[in-house]
């Protein structure tokens, strides 16, 4: 016999609710194409040079990786200006933020903070891991109130995460509010680790001036969290990295699966870090589009949030359709956005930045869904009367 006997902290566990994906979509509507603006991809695709190192190490595939993955953490190590020891790779930034929770907190004694809504992975991988979970509402128009915050942060606090630009509001703090952020929590909290999740930061305008990592000051009391995901297109291969405090990168390759990143990943990325072409080209797309579904959907009567990422958080205009069925109507015209009722906010919707032609395709399917609102409305209206 057989009795299932889980750990209470996952029995109370939600599953991560991804976006949609082109198959289940394709299926479901019976579509022969199906534009996914969902999960903040990007909309180039893979770099070409990546998917070349992929076809020709293909043949590799029985070798396990290098341990550690050193010719990966020197080229990042190279790109950020930054000593390889602080490097750690990992299987999408993901693995990175699990393995710190599960480094520093203790369960059932230590808790970590972050705001709410956040990124649903430092939630959900804190409660896996048995750990306290703090939330600091945002502000209304989604800015961060870091003094808020760090009140409730105490001396078991472990983690503290922020994500600039935000997810999925785009919102970008200043750096200068982030290092000030850094200083006061190491003077309450010196045990306490600040992860700055930079997932986004390549698509900020000025990405030097936002960035703290880029900036060159390091404090000693932070973590940055960078991925392969967005603006290198490898979501699918799964490679993020840490540019941690060396001694907690040292911590994490002792606790780290020894092969989490897989040969292949690892060729893609060394090959994504030499595209420069790739990655001009992704950045001028994603600039562009980013205005041109800003100016779009506001034109449209949206509330269209600003933002520093590859992607717009908007609302609807008021008295027409649900955020829901809103989301749905596109379903039905084979395109896929992002419901945010995971992220606790029903009412709004967030949408990746795609290519040009996807971007168009989007706003003329929302023209016509609003439009068709308005008409099925006014039917209404006219009926009532008679
Ligand atoms: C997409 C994203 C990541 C990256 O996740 P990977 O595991 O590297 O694919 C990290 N943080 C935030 C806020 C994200 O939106």
């Amino acid at each position: 016999m057989f009795e299932i006997s889980v750990r209470q902290e996952i029995l109370a566990l939600k599953a991560y609710v991804p976006g949609l994906s082109i198959a289940e979509i394709q299926q479901k509507y019976n579509l022969a194409k199906v534009i996914k603006m969902a999960s903040n991809e990007n909309p180039l695709g893979m770099s070409p040079l990546a998917c070349d190192a992929v076809q020709r190490h293909a043949a590799m595939g029985f070798r396990y990786p290098q341990g550690g993955n050193p010719r990966l953490a020197a080229a990042l190590a190279q790109l950020h200006g930054v000593d390889a020891r602080r490097i750690v790779v990992g299987n999408g930034s993901d693995e990175i933020i699990d393995l710190l929770i599960r480094i520093l907190a203790e369960p059932g004694v230590h808790n970590l903070v972050c705001f709410e809504p956040c990124f649903s992975i430092y939630p959900i991988q804190g409660r896996v891991c048995g750990v306290e979970v703090r939330r600091q509402p945002l502000n209304d128009d989604f800015s961060f109130n870091f003094d808020a915050l760090l009140a409730r942060v105490d001396a078991n606090t472990r983690l503290v995460f922020v994500t600039t630009p935000d997810n999925p509001s785009g919102y970008c703090p200043p750096r200068e509010d982030v290092a000030r952020l850094a200083e006061k929590l190491a003077e309450i909290a010196p045990a306490c680790l600040l992860v700055v999740d930079e997932a986004y930061m390549d698509f900020a305008e000025n990405e030097p001036e936002s960035s703290l990592l880029a900036s060159g000051h390091l404090p000693e009391n932070t973590a940055f969290m960078r991925t392969f995901s967005k603006s290198f297109g490898l979501a699918g291969l799964r490679v993020g990295y840490g540019i941690l405090p060396p001694a907690i990168a040292d911590y994490c390759w002792r606790a780290r699966l020894p092969f989490s990143v897989n040969i292949l990943a690892e060729e893609a990325a060394l090959a994504a870090l030499k595209d420069a072409t790739f990655y001009a080209l992704t950045m001028q797309t994603v600039r562009q589009g980013r205005n041109a579904l800003t100016v779009g959907l506001t034109a449209l009567g949206c509330y269209v949030w600003p933002s520093a990422a590859n992607f717009v958080l908007f609302k609807l205009p008021e008295n027409t359709l649900g955020a829901e069925d809103c989301f749905e109507a596109l379903l039905r015209r084979g395109i896929i956005i992002r419901p945010l009722k995971s992220y606790n906010l029903p009412n709004h919707l967030r949408v990746s930045v795609g290519n040009e032609q996807e971007n168009r395709a989007f706003l003329l399917a929302m023209d016509e869904i609003l439009l068709q609102n308005r008409h099925a409305e006014a039917d209404a209206a006219l009926k009532e009367h008679k």
